[in-house]
């Protein structure tokens, strides 16, 4: 049997573990690839209790995905309505 070339996918880079574990204690402020600080991520696409957002390398252009999780919730103001006193 021929094994088929339609499963490859286009320019999907692999990132190793380690290079996972490492961006996130970074705090994902560097490329995971190259190491530079020049990133630019897209806004959150949330869904529930997770969110995604992507990201690309500004130098290398390599893309990825941050992926964030709810950790808990916090009070907030009510926006502009209070303001009497
Ligand atoms: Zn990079």
């Amino acid at each position: 049997m021929k094994s088929s070339v339609f499963l490859r996918k286009a320019d999907m880079v692999k990132i190793t573990e380690e290079q996972k574990k490492k961006y996130v204690e970074n705090g994902g402020r560097t490329c995971p690839f190259c190491g530079s600080t020049e990133i630019d991520s897209d806004s959150l696409d949330a869904d529930g209790s997770v969110a995604i957002a992507k990201v690309e390398c500004l130098d290398c252009h390599k893309v990825w995905e941050d992926i964030f999780t709810l950790t808990g919730i916090g009070e907030a103001e009510e926006a502009e309505e209070d303001e009497e006193e």
